[in-house]
């Protein structure tokens, strides 16, 4: 495994009350591919995995969502100033944009879960690697827990991204249950709270993807 490299805090932005974002200068280049997370750590804190929100910029800046869950790392991220140090290690995931070549591909995200799927569909648009077009299928619990309207408008902007928004009472699983076109041809990428991942796959699987088509960040993974 390789050795924890040190990275600094150079921007924040409070998007919601529990929500911020932080944009990260690593101190040496970090290597990584859109849809890919890394551990980060901060003295007196257990380490804990985070999605790259950013594609790889030339210039190495890096960001991420971070949701205060009231405790740990992300409320000590929550309260954290710029300057501050922190560790980054990886990268680590299996969603390879390489497996949307000339598919039809669609996203399935609960929560800060969206932020590899911002990377990812903005890389995907940017490399023109599929003419079927990118769909995201966003859950949030109310509307100003979209916290991120101006990434998914400059996706909706190029015409080849579309947008379905579950709230509330409708979970991402229930609103793609009540489709009942062909996913044959589809690739998928999940992530979000395990719960959902598990359930977005199950109905997945009814709506004919394969399995070996769908790529997922499963939060469960990693409870305190
Ligand atoms: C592959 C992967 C990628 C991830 N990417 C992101 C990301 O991009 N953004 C992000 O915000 N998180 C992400 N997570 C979740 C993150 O790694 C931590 O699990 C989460 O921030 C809680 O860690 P903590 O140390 O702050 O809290 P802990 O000390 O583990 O827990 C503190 C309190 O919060 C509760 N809690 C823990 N997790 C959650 C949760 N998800 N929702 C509500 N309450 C919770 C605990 O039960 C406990 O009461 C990802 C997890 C994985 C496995």
């Amino acid at each position: 495994m390789a050795t924890p490299i040190q990275a600094v805090i150079t921007a924040i932005e409070d998007r919601t009350e529990t929500v911020r974002i932080l944009t990260l200068m690593p101190v040496t280049p970090f290597l990584f591919k859109a849809g890919q997370y890394a551990r980060l750590g901060m003295e007196g804190f257990e380490p804990r995995s985070f999605s790259m929100a950013s594609r790889p910029e030339k210039d190495g800046r890096i960001t991420f969502h971070i949701r205060n869950t009231g405790g740990g790392l992300s409320a000590a991220l929550g309260t954290a100033k710029t300057g501050t140090r922190l560790t980054l290690e990886g990268p680590f995931g299996d969603m390879d944009i390489a497996h949307a070549q000339n598919r039809p591909v669609l996203m399935v995200a609960g929560g800060t879960g969206i932020a590899p799927m911002l990377a990812m569909a903005q890389e995907i648009l940017r490399q023109g690697l599929t003419e079927e077009g990118v769909k995201l299928v966003f859950g949030a619990r109310t509307q100003s827990d979209v916290y991120c309207r101006p990434e998914l408008d400059a996706l909706l902007s190029s015409g080849e991204f579309t947008l379905t928004e579950a709230i509330g009472d409708v979970t991402p699983p229930q609103a793609l249950a009540t489709e009942n076109t062909s996913l044959n041809q589809h690739v998928a990428y999940l992530c979000g709270p395990g719960p959902m991942v598990s359930s977005v796959r199950d109905v997945l699987l009814t709506r004919g993807i394969k399995a070996s088509n769908i790529f997922s960040d499963d939060w469960s993974k990693e409870s305190a």
